[in-house]
């Protein structure tokens, strides 16, 4: 089974210091099912690739199993098997034993470029693939990988036979070679549906420590960590109640339309809702925004309105939620639309804590009450997948104002406005994140308020406009 990781980043050879492994060497390890190799089949300044080759003895395999606790079932699927060709468990172990200081981060040669995002890429060409394409992409795009996929025919002489079970993948994206490595670590054997170990409590230790950090807040959360632990209920309770605690992105879909109903009522008396979008359309024309991404777009509430906005030709809404993608599609009568309107649209589901290159090459973004909703250690996330990453011209930012929640008649003191709001900031809180922001990506700020504005207290609403100084890095 053959794994490659290619990287054009100049000097590309200084992959060798990442993965540590010289590119002018052989590396071979020896593992209990068989050999890992590791090969440089091409070591340029432009392009340099390394090629991950293991070769499993399947009778190794057999006589493995007969020392082990059941020496059952001698048939012949032990020794013909598709184990030694398909990227499997087998794969992700080796890449755990080659390039295990790779994979927790760490470079002794060149420290900066292991926490630097590279361009790379990835060829898996034979991909067992439970759930084909679709999985495969639903697991890899959040991350922030381009996904190419052929479809392996069961025989190439035969198309009549029909698709086999493998794909030949290409994963192409712009991140860390220790997320890289990890996202392959994790999600190889879950992606196989298969694992050749018995699975205990250790492997949610291994699942924690290298999914920890991006697992939490994947869309497929769920079912990455269902195959990864092999359906045994007991490790996957165990499993996602600590990934809870890691966990970034509240699970809006149960009780979000409710807490929605709550929220406009707190603020109806005003009708935020309407002079926030009014703002927020005219923020988007003042940037003379052709092309706008709504980020946490919930169920279209600023998409119906820059649909009816003629001077914005595309229009991407990204949410987290499914159920309020849903809600959005039935909303915009997205169906039934003209096919020339329908053009103009797409939605989308993904996390804003990861970078995806779905948001690049557009005007402008918004996030209309969205940050409130992430937990403060996960906002630095955030920030670098839209400041850092997709880098918009402008981005437009609202979110409310603490201190004039006193004013809201319907509101206990002291409580913020929706139960799923992780923080409200004052404005000078508000002042502080933009401008350290602003700073730190290249943009400038402008902060506004929106709403009946109290002389002591502000606005309800505060609005923030980041407009990019310099071309896109
Ligand atoms: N912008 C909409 C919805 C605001 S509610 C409006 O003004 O009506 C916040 C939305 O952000 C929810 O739909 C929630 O699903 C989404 N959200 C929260 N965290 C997210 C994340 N990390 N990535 C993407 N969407 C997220």
């Amino acid at each position: 089974m053959l794994l490659t990781l290619t990287t054009t980043h100049s000097p590309a050879t200084d992959l060798g210091f990442l993965l540590h492994k010289h590119p002018g060497r052989v590396h071979e390890v020896t593992m209990p099912f068989g050999t890992a190799r590791v090969v440089y089949p091409d070591a340029s300044e432009e392009r340099c690739t390394a090629a991950l080759i293991v070769d499993v003895d399947p009778i190794a395999l057999v006589r493995d199993r007969k020392r082990g606790p059941r020496g059952r079932d001698a048939s012949l699927e032990q020794y013909v098997n598709d184990r030694p060709y398909a990227a499997s468990s087998f794969l992700a172990v080796a890449l755990g034993k080659v390039f295990g200081t790779a994979l927790s981060g760490r470079s002794k040669e060149r420290p900066e470029m292991a926490q630097a995002a590279l361009p790379f890429e990835v060829r898996l060409p034979v991909l067992p693939c439970r759930g084909g394409e679709v999985v495969l992409r639903r697991l890899f795009e959040p991350l922030g990988y381009r996904v190419n996929a052929r479809m392996i025919p069961l025989d190439e002489q035969f198309p009549d036979w029909g698709p086999s079970r493998y794909l030949d993948v290409t994963l192409a994206g712009s991140l860390q070679v220790q997320e890289v490595l990890q996202h392959l670590y994790v999600l190889l054997p879950v992606l196989d549906d298969e694992k050749h170990y018995w699975v205990d409590e250790t492997e949610i230790d291994k699942l924690l420590r290298r999914g920890g950090s991006w697992l939490a807040a994947h869309p497929e959360k769920d079912l990455i960590t269902r195959r990864y632990l092999r359906y045994n209920r007991r490790l996957l309770d165990a499993a996602l109640a600590r990934l809870l605690e890691e966990d970034v992105v509240s699970d809006p879909d149960e009780e979000a339309e409710s807490r929605d109903a709550e929220e406009a009522a707190v603020e109806k008396p005003i009708s935020l809702n309407a002079q926030r979008l009014d703002a927020v359309v005219a923020a988007v024309r003042t940037a003379g925004a052709r092309s706008v991404a709504d980020l946490g777009c919930g169920g279209g509430n600023l998409l119906g309105r820059l649909l009816k906005d003629t001077d914005v030709e595309r229009i991407l809404g990204l949410d987290v939620s499914h159920r309020a993608l849903e809600a959005a599609a039935r909303r915009l009568h997205l169906d039934s639309m003209a096919p020339r309107q329908r053009q103009r649209i797409d939605l989308a589901q993904g996390a804003l804590t990861y970078l995806d290159a779905r948001l690049k090459e557009f005007d402008a973004a918004t996030l209309i009450e969205v940050v409130e909703h992430l937990d403060p250690p996960r906002l630095g996330a955030l920030e670098r997948a839209v400041y850092g990453y997709a880098q918009p011209k402008t981005v437009i930012v609202t979110t409310p104002n603490r201190e004039y929640n006193t004013l809201f008649a319907g509101l206990p003191a002291g409580s913020l406005r929706h139960r799923d709001h992780r923080f409200e900031w004052t404005r000078s809180e508000l002042a502080e994140w933009a401008a350290q922001v602003a700073d730190r990506f290249g943009y400038r700020m402008q902060i506004s308020g929106i709403g009946p504005a109290d002389e002591a207290l502000g606005a309800p609403t505060q609005l923030v406009t980041f407009t990019r100084q310099g071309p896109p890095k």
